[in-house]
């Protein structure tokens, strides 16, 4: 390569013509970009995060190391432990030979309905963008590249594919392009996704946001990917910043963007600069022959950091009498409750959905952590009405033969595994097959009445010992790009079986153009909800200690669709209120990525929050619950009180439309204004001991510029070593402005022993002392004093100072 990297790119983009160029920009399947030798370009992968790396195959490849969701990550409210989780995927990446990982997520908590709550990071978008910026840094340190994804303002999924999201300036730069502006400016992401949404009328793969500010202000040098199926336009895409269609083949470029150009709707420059923007991608990634770059290898210890990381992300909400951490010695009988302690949902429902290679659940990790001599009794309590499970693999009596079927109804291809659920995209369906079959034989191992069914869209045929039991056209749940491969129906029927006696089933689907994702479903015979409860008082009564698991099932949270409510579905607060009349030792811990509603909360001892906590999340419960390790989480969102109380309800678009008439006040900033008190408030979480702060110095030259820090010194009050996290927020009262009431400007945790001090300097960037100011479309300072304080919660302020801001 002679001369600069940018003009050997120059130069490889002029060996190629246009209709070379343009097959470059839509990827070449589901999960890669096409190869060009003639610039000696190999294809990219791409793979799913941010749960794990799931590689280039749906279900079928090598299983993935299941982090905890994002949210679980925010609230360590660490950036080394978010660096650590950017390890594990790095790690991952590299184990898959995946080059590009489609996470961090960075939109906001917005309503605590959004489906994919459990993917967004924070409600606030300094602790979103500080975390995100050091997932990106430690991915990209180990050459696999991020995709901060999805820009902008997609953070309710109710017509997600169409939406237009309505919002005023200063609210879009100040609030939703706020985390994507410090992750682009500080970690340098190599891709971006466009959203799907509209913002103001115009579809994002189509938007100015594309150019301005993303490259134009912000400096972003890399690619822009569109989300799955996003792009609908060929001249408007095309002549905004949208670089790579995803998926291909197919599509709306190709040879109509080659018409576009040769009738002069779209200039071969812009063209050009997006094969610039991929060939420097392949650059980075040593996907060009003539750019070796060296990889530095990375491995990790991946359930180790799982676990870790689910420990530092669960919040202890409360712990009346310091029921926490149990003491083993004491114990002799522990009581555990819930289907999700023995089932729990460790990841979001979704494209992020991985095979763990492993799942510890809470009562596998209590059962290895507790000493031998107490008694550990389990019984569900209340049944998730959610749908039953995939036939587990010890209950097949025979593989599962996968017969892959043409329009003729002849077999084009074959396939036998353990597994009774496929999915298969639709490039990776058997060239010519329109069907799939799959047989198998089930062997129950009790009598009783089960429910035997299948998940699947599309005309389906499902049978059981030769009898059909359904022959009908199945549509969706759900709307929406992916609906059918990402929430795909269940139906279930009652089954009378023997103990012992094989049946065989058959599920026959024709498949929609997506592909297909079907699963065989059982579920044993079960008591009455009556009978469970019964069963579940008595045990309660007889234990020392209660520990209910509740949390939200998969069809009631999940990418795709927004929830309806805040409730704990199925009953599951009838099993907490009876367990805790029954035993004053209840500890009950939340399997959601959302807030859920807690109403007996002042009436049990102990609340936990573990979110979807990654395959390892039952180990670390462990951990947290016998004291070996302290619950390190803080809330990274408001939880309410009542779901009235909420500030932002409307996920719905009217008319297509949706207005974020909120403006600046999201999550704590409208809940502080608003002065109603949430069950427990952003940033909350009580840990294992207790702190003080000891001094607050706003130790600042008085300008807010670049050196601007807080320093904070604390003492461990406490008998345990423990965490806390420092909250720095700022105010300005009498403002010009149209001002949140607090908003997050800094944070830092602070470990430390009994009795020990421990100062943080924590920096204040000028950016949280400015505001947009709309009429100039340009960053601007109120000059004045601003309120700090520092908060061990937005609402528990322990210390303030003052800081004097000039003009700028
Ligand atoms: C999601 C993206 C995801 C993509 C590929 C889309 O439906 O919105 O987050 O990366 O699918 O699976």
């Amino acid at each position: 390569m002679n001369g600069g990297l940018e003009e050997h790119l120059d130069a490889l983009v002029g060996k190629l013509d246009l209709p070379r160029k343009v097959r470059l920009l839509t990827g070449a399947s589901h999960w890669r970009t096409y190869a060009e030798p003639a610039v000696g370009l190999r294809e990219i992968t791409v793979s799913d995060g941010p749960a794990g790396v799931r590689g280039p195959a749906w279900d079928n490849g090598s299983p993935s190391a299941c982090l905890p969701c994002p949210t679980g990550i925010a609230a360590s409210w660490d950036v080394d432990r978010a660096a650590a989780a950017g390890r594990v995927l790095a790690a991952e990446a590299t184990r898959k030979d995946v080059d590009v990982v489609l996470a961090p997520t960075a939109n906001l908590q917005r309503s605590p309905l959004a489906g994919r709550h459990f993917e967004w990071w924070s409600e606030d978008p300094v602790l979103t963008g500080r975390l995100a910026a050091a997932l990106v840094g430690t991915l990209q340190r180990h050459g696999v590249a991020a995709t901060v994804k999805h820009y902008v303002a997609n953070d309710s999924e109710t017509e997600r594919a169409t939406v237009d999201i309505r919002l005023d300036e200063r609210t879009l730069r100040e609030v939703y392009l706020a985390p994507f502006e410090h992750i682009v400016r500080n970690a340098q992401p190599w891709l971006v996704m466009a959203s799907y949404n509209a913002v103001n009328g115009t579809p994002m793969t189509e938007h100015d946001l594309l150019d301005s500010p993303l490259r134009t202000r912000w400096g972003f040098d890399g690619l822009v990917m569109s989300d799955w199926y996003a792009t609908r336009s060929v001249a408007a895409a095309a002549s905004a910043g949208l670089d790579l269609i995803m998926p291909g083949p197919g599509g709306p470029w190709g040879p109509a963007l080659v018409q576009a150009v040769t009738d002069g709707l779209v200039s071969e420059a812009a063209v050009d600069a997006k094969v610039k923007n991929l060939l420097r991608l392949a650059a980075r990634l040593g996907a060009l022959e003539s750019v070796p770059v060296s990889r530095t290898p990375v491995t990790v210890d991946a359930r180790r950091e799982l676990r870790a990381a689910a420990v530092d992300g669960t919040v202890l909400l409360r712990n009346s009498g310091d029921l926490l951490p149990l003491a083993p010695e004491r114990l002799r009988r522990v009581a555990v409750f819930g289907e999700l302690a023995g089932s729990p949902r460790i990841q979001g429902g979704g494209s992020a959905e991985v095979r763990p290679t492993q799942v510890v659940s809470p009562l596998d990790g209590l059962e290895a952590a507790l000493p031998p001599g107490v008694q550990l009794t389990y019984t569900a309590g209340s049944y998730l009405e959610g749908d039953p499970a995939t036939v587990p693999p010890g209950m097949l009596g025979s593989p599962v033969l996968i017969r892959w079927l043409d329009d003729t109804g002849a077999e084009v291809a074959r396939e036998d595994r353990r597994n009774a659920a496929l999915v298969r995209l639709g490039a990776d369906v058997p060239a010519g097959a329109t069907t799939v079959e799959l047989t198998t034989r089930i062997v129950p191992d009790v009598s009783g009445t089960w429910q035997l069914g299948l998940s699947g869209a599309g005309r389906i045929v499902f049978a059981v010992d030769g009898r059909t039991l359904l022959d009908d056209d199945v549509r969706p749940t759900h709307e929406g790009p992916g609906a059918e491969i990402l929430t795909p129906p269940v139906r279930t029927f009652d089954v009378p079986l023997d103990a012992g006696r094989p049946v065989d089933v058959l599920l026959r689907q024709r498949m929609p153009r997506s592909g297909c994702a079907v699963s065989i479903r059982s579920r044993p015979p079960r008591r009455t909800p009556a009978e469970e409860l019964a069963v579940a008082r008595e045990r309660a009564r007889a234990a020392d200690v209660a520990i209910v698991v509740v949390g939200t099932s998969s069809q009631t949270e999940s990418e795709g669709f927004d929830r309806a409510d805040l409730s704990l579905p199925d009953g599951q607060d009838d099993l907490v209120q009876a367990v805790a009349a029954e035993n004053p030792n209840t500890v009950v811990v939340v399997n959601a990525g959302a807030p859920v509603l807690l109403p007996w909360r002042d009436d049990v001892a102990a609340v936990l929050v573990t979110w979807f906590g990654g395959q390892e999340s039952g180990a670390a419960l462990a951990d947290v619950l016998l004291g070996h390790a302290e619950p390190g989480g803080r809330l990274p969102m408001t939880w309410p009180a009542h779901g009235e109380d909420v500030p932002v309800l409307d996920t719905a678009p009217a008319g297509g439309r949706l207005a974020y008439g909120e403006g600046l006040h999201v999550g704590y900033r409208a809940w502080l204004r608003a002065g109603v008190e949430p069950a427990y408030p952003f940033g909350h979480g009580v840990g294992y001991t207790s702190w003080e702060v000891v001094s607050v110095d706003s130790g600042v030259d008085g300008d807010g510029g670049p050196d601007a820090t807080v320093r904070v010194s604390v003492r461990n009050t406490g008998p345990r070593p423990g965490k806390q996290v420092l909250q720095v927020y700022l105010a300005r009262p009498g403002s010009g402005v149209d001002r949140p009431a607090r908003w997050l400007a800094g944070f830092a945790v602070v470990r430390g022993e009994p009795g020990e001090t421990r100062t943080a300097e924590i920096p204040l960037p000028p950016q949280a002392l400015r505001h947009w100011d709309a009429a100039r479309h340009d960053w601007a300072v109120e000059p004045g004093t601003f309120e700090v304080a520092i908060g061990f919660s937005c609402a528990d302020i322990r210390g303030t100072t003052s800081i004097k801001v000039h003009e700028e």
